[in-house]
């Protein structure tokens, strides 16, 4: 019988992630190579084997317009699958508002009604359609699939995602939604994976990438995280605000004339750790920085990141396991310190050594929370997930 494989797409804003698996066995799913496509000044594709043996490292014509980019990845892949049947494309989709809770099959009128979400999403979501529209376009008869960062909140109790504004917009989508989700069940099952006890303990995690997030897990479920209506929401990130007195917001558009296009642009790519320090949002461009206004950056970003969990805890009555993942989660030791050091009342002590090697488990055996550092796959999630929409 001929093999069957999925091609999982994570899009991002200069890049996409895409990881392709073959279909093993009834329950596996097999990696076979994982790549990024970058869609910066110089557009690249880079693919890995799951043995991380370089299969591709090729840049890319930067004149030609991006669904070229994304043609070549498609025929990459398809290169790579030879004989073997690509039986799927699956996205990761920033927004699925209230409709759509479950992973769907991308049709013309279901991208349509997703593409109706943008204004929730006025960044992230027109970045999650332009692969899924460049592939229709290119491979019509290719299946896609699109699974939802919202969705695994859904099981966030009304009281939590409730805003305190008059009752008629709430039943108009204003509402808090969360983010991250992908991660977020990726990082639940990894749990449960490790031991079924894990699984149940009252748990944050923290999902620090240049979007950042918490979530608090009980019983695996999602019940209070930072994200709310929008990606601003929160914590400080590589470029976006985070949480932030609305009465800002009425000041810059009311008393200071700012168009609310620019304000849009002030809010999700000049500030965070860009907009305080001024040299950059990237956090290993800040450690590395002698600059004090660096430090200030860094140090509001750890601070109001323990500030959120703080109150996260106190959602699930307690805390017993924190979960650091994503690009700073997993490999900045000084961050996860700074935060955790904050968070010393709540019985986190930290290893100093396992933290700075990035050992599975970073916290002492006295500490009443265990700390774990976890390497998240979200294209995994969306493999699977797209697998069960295609009864595969
Ligand atoms: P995205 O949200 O775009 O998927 P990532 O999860 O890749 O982002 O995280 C990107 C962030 O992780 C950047 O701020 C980057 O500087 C940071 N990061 C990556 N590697 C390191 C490292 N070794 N030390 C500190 N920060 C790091």
């Amino acid at each position: 019988m001929t093999r069957r494989s999925i091609l999982a797409l994570n899009a991002g804003s200069s890049s996409i992630k895409f990881a392709l698996y073959d279909i093993a066995s009834s329950q596996d799913l097999q990696l076979v190579s994982r790549g990024t496509l970058d869609l910066g000044d110089t557009p690249t594709l880079r693919a890995k084997a799951a043995n991380g043996t370089v299969q591709c490292e090729r840049q890319l014509a930067a004149d030609k317009p991006r669904d070229a980019a994304i043609g070549e990845m498609l025929n990459w892949v398809q290169s790579e699958i030879g004989e073997r049947n690509l039986l799927c494309a699956g996205h990761r989709v920033v927004h699925g508002g209230s409709e759509f809770i479950e992973p769907v099959r991308l049709t013309p009128d279901i991208i349509d009604a997703i593409d109706r979400l943008t204004p929730l999403a006025p960044l992230h979501q027109p970045r999650s359609l332009a692969p899924v529209r460049a592939i229709a376009a290119l491979q019509p008869d290719l299946p896609q699939v699109g699974c939802f960062d919202t969705a695994f909140h859904q099981t966030i109790d009304p009281l939590v995602r409730r805003f305190a504004l008059p009752r008629q917009y709430e039943g108009q989508g204003l509402r808090r939604y969360g983010f991250h989700g992908l991660s977020y069940e990726y990082i639940a099952g990894r749990l449960s994976g490790i031991s079924p006890t894990l699984a149940t303990k009252r748990t944050i995690v923290a999902h620090l990438g240049n979007g950042a997030s918490l979530c608090a897990l009980q019983q695996g479920k999602s019940i209070d995280t930072t994200m709310g209506f929008s990606a601003l929401d929160g914590l400080v990130m590589g470029t976006r605000c985070g949480a932030i007195d609305p009465g800002v917001l009425l000041y810059f558009l009311l008393e200071r004339g700012i168009a609310a296009e620019e304000l849009q642009t002030i809010l999700y790519e000049k500030s965070g750790l860009l907009g305080v320090s001024g040299i950059s949002g990237d956090m290993r461009t800040l450690e590395a920085s002698n600059d004090p206004r660096a430090h200030e950056a860094m140090a509001l970003f750890a601070f109001r990141a323990a500030r959120e969990a703080a109150a996260l805890a106190n959602t699930m009555g307690g805390l017993e396991c924190l979960v650091f993942t994503a690009g700073i989660g997993e490999r900045s030791a000084s961050i996860r310190n700074a935060i955790c050091e904050k968070l010393t009342w709540l019985g986190v002590v930290l290893e100093e050594h396992a933290n700075d090697t990035h050992a599975e488990i970073i916290s002492r055996s006295e500490s009443k929370v265990e700390v774990r550092v976890i390497a998240t796959d979200e294209e995994s999630v969306v493999a699977r997930h797209s697998r069960k929409v295609m009864q595969a």
